[in-house]
């Protein structure tokens, strides 16, 4: 998506559905807007689940109302509680809060099945004995209806077999409990679905007291039913079971009657984004845990140095529409950099370092400058920097010979030690294998600060860091994870598209003393590099940085 067009999804349905809903009153009135934000706690949360999240937080917030953080652990699978704790941490990180609205589905599993039971009084629900293979067979196409030879036997008789299914009287896949409602409906969601299913596996939460578990499509409206929830957004996967979910409100006594309205999933490009695949990067080892700093998870995202503020914005700019599309990443990284931009503190490091000696300033000599943390917000402060006769300096910012454009480090010409002198390359030293070991120059004392006295052009400005006064740092940097733009489309087998150089270290990195102390979360900008963040892996004497963006906008507008 271009940047037009995001402008232009910005004024945003669901804010329009639920003006709508309060203006008509009926069943609104008096009501708070009340929504839910339910993930399955079966991985960590990503960037998609940010948007789902700025938007369910964001629309109660928008109308003063309230949104629910629910656990949605009706699957009885292996739960884990650090996913819980992981889900947390991410949503308040982003800023939001759910005060004491706490939940767990599984806490309703007994209501759940009092509604089921009442369904199969009202003759709405029977047990089906077809097995998962013959209800295949049996579900008919779209010129022919599904068929079940157990739909209308006697309510007495369902009643008592779904009694026996929840007590463990039968096996998995001998029976079900399916809502009766259309065998020949064009929409195969309202042919009859199983709403409940035998299932005899341990849940994290409710042990072995249950071996029915509820069917999503059946469980989520009489969750958001319990809570009160008013509007209940979702993806857009979840459009056509939209009629089943009106039918089971309508059709329990209902305390209320939620809405669902849908939205576009995010994807974005040159990454995956479903759990299941994310989570095989993590076992598989492709990466180093669900916060390594190029997984799209929020865990990831925070510690390669994104911050709530660009995430959060990300979010409102793409956008809320009703179709499916891919967004570049370099729309995340640009969000990122507009964050940064403003806020970051600026420092010197050298990631690749030379020694240039200026051969002309006194051996002992160190003197100091008083320089801006942030140029764009000069109420950040100062911080001084030391330089003496031998700094640092990139290697690639010296070159033996004049090449066209270049106009950092040749012999012979002048360049500007940022915010120091004006420096004239003199020439450099090799080792045996012609690498260069030592660059040399010599400064003029009447350009301190940087400026030339006689107006004279100097084109060339480096970052550097004081030889006599410095960190030794490692310094972590990043590319795509894959690189294909869509590494998990159509057959494709996202495992075979994994970047082999999506991550570099560099261990020899010289950093300006001032940076000493830092702790996390700590975003810099250093100088022509980048963006950086100081890594979890970081100690008291040993500094580790990601880079979390480089400077260069990749993100164009049209
Ligand atoms: P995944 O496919 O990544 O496992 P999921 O939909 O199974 O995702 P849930 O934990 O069920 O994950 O998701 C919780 C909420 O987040 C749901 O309402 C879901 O619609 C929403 N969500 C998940 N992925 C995205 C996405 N890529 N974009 C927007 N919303 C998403
Ligand atoms: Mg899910």
């Amino acid at each position: 998506m271009m940047a037009e067009e995001l402008e232009l999804s910005a004024g945003n349905f669901i804010y329009d559905f639920i003006k709508e809903d309060i203006a008509e009153g009926g069943m609104y009135e008096g009501k708070e807007v009340h929504t839910r934000f339910p993930p399955e706690p079966n991985g960590y949360l990503h960037i998609g689940h940010a948007k789902a999240i700025c938007i369910d937080f964001g629309m109660a917030e928008k109308f003063g109302g309230k949104c629910n953080l629910r656990m949605d652990d009706t699957n009885p699978t292996k739960e884990d509680v650090e996913y819980i704790d992981a889900i947390k941490e991410d949503i308040q990180w982003l800023g939001f809060d759910w005060e004491n609205r706490f939940y767990f589905a599984s806490e309703y599993f007994e209501q759940m099945y009092e509604y089921a039971v009442e369904l199969i009084k009202k003759g709405l629900a029977y047990v089906c004995e077809l097995t998962p293979e013959q209800m295949r067979e049996n579900r008919g196409d779209l010129t022919t209806p599904a068929k079940s030879p157990f739909r209308d036997r006697p309510i007495e008789e369902s009643l008592d077999l779904f009694e026996r299914m929840k007590n463990g009287e039968f096996e998995e896949g001998k029976m079900t409990l399916r809502a009766k409602i259309d065998l020949a409906s064009g929409n195969f969601n309202m042919r009859d679905p199983v709403i409940y299913r035998i299932n005899k596996i341990s849940h994290h939460r409710t042990g072995n007291k249950w071996c029915i578990y509820p069917m999503y499509d059946f469980a989520h409206p009489i969750e958001d039913a319990i809570e009160g929830i008013t509007h209940s957004l979702c993806t857009l996967e979840f459009e056509a079971h939209r009629p089943l979910y009106d039918w089971v409100i309508d059709n329990i006594s209902s305390p209320c009657k939620p809405r669902q309205i849908e939205f576009a999933r995010l994807g974005i490009n040159n990454t995956v984004m479903s759990k299941r695949k994310l989570r095989q990067l993590v076992e598989d080892g492709y990466v180093n845990g669900w916060d390594d700093p190029r997984m799209p998870t929020l865990c990831g995202l925070r510690r390669r140095g994104y911050t709530p503020a660009s995430i959060r914005n990300f979010c409102e700019k793409i956008g809320v529409s009703k179709t499916n599309s891919v967004v570049e990443y370099s729309f995340l990284e640009h969000c990122l950099r507009d964050d940064l931009n403003e806020n970051a503190k600026r420092v010197m490091c050298v990631i690749n370092p030379v020694k240039l000696v200026i051969t002309n300033y006194p051996e002992d000599k160190t003197e100091t400058f008083e320089v801006e943390n942030n140029p764009r917000k000069p109420e950040d402060g100062t911080r001084t920097i030391t330089f003496s006769r031998e700094v640092f300096i990139e290697a690639e910012d010296f070159l033996e010979e004049k090449v066209k454009g270049y106009n950092r480090f040749y012999p012979g010409n002048e360049v500007r030690l940022k915010s120091a002198y004006i420096v004239k390359c003199t020439g450099c030293k090799k080792d045996e294998n012609g690498k260069v070991v030592e660059v040399y120059a010599e400064y003029d004392p009447e350009t301190r600060g940087g400026d030339t006295p006689d107006g004279r052009k100097v084109r060339g400005t480096v970052h550097w860091v004081d030889a006599a006064n410095y960190l030794d740092a490692e310094v972590r940097l990043y590319e795509n994870l894959f690189t294909d733009p869509e590494p998990d489309v159509g057959d494709k087998n996202f495992l075979d598209y994994i970047n082999p150089t999506s991550l570099t270290v560099l261990k020899n990195c010289k950093i300006e003393k001032s940076v000493e102390g830092a702790k996390r979360p700590m975003n810099y900008q250093f100088m022509r590099l980048g963006y950086f963040c100081l890594d979890n892996d970081s100690t008291a004497d040993k500094l580790v940085f990601n880079r979390s963006v480089s400077l260069k906008d990749g993100f164009k507008k049209k």
